[in-house]
């Protein structure tokens, strides 16, 4: 995705107070391989169950506030398929994120919800090298991470395009 500062961060944001919006509390961005994201999302260091996810939908950064499900009484980490990225690999570290949704909507209280990888590493998923059963051969390899990425775009692009749905 195309790199993106503090400023362009915060208007993004489609569902979340202007207050919200400004404590948001952003990642390191001059730390960021942004070639390699196809969204960005993270945890708010400050406020535990807060969490963001940023991505272009129609060239546009557009942001969605999200709040992680209460982790589990007994701690343990449920096995789940994260909706993104769809990884099989990675299933023991998947969380329930609801999201407000945007405009009068949300100000009525709806929200919407996902299962997503809970440090956002749908993009390192995505991009992992296919087992040799996955594909024969390195252009066979090629077309499956492509697949891949293009299916967390749309699928990612979907939830936003979601939240921001008024009716
Ligand atoms: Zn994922």
């Amino acid at each position: 995705m195309n790199p993106l500062n503090e400023k362009q961060i915060r208007a993004s944001f489609v569902n979340a107070s202007k207050r919200e919006a400004a404590q948001a509390t952003l990642p390191d961005l001059d730390a960021i391989d942004w070639e390699s994201l196809d969204y960005l999302g993270w945890r708010d260091r400050k406020a535990p169950l807060a969490a963001y996810a940023v991505l272009e939908l129609d060239g546009a950064p557009t942001g969605v506030l999200l709040r992680a499900g209460d982790p589990s009484p007994d701690g343990r980490r449920r096995k789940a398929v994260c909706a993104w990225c769809e990884d099989v690999v990675v299933t023991d570290d998947v969380s329930l994120y609801v999201a407000r949704r945007g405009g009068a909507s949300g100000k009525r209280g709806n929200t919407i919800g996902t299962l997503v990888c809970t440090q956002f590493v749908c993009s390192a998923n995505v991009r992992r090298t296919p087992t040799r059963t996955e594909a024969g051969n390195a252009t066979a390899a090629e077309e499956i991470v492509e697949r891949r990425i293009a299916g967390l775009r749309e699928r990612s692009a979907r939830f936003v395009a979601e939240v921001l749905r008024t009716r």
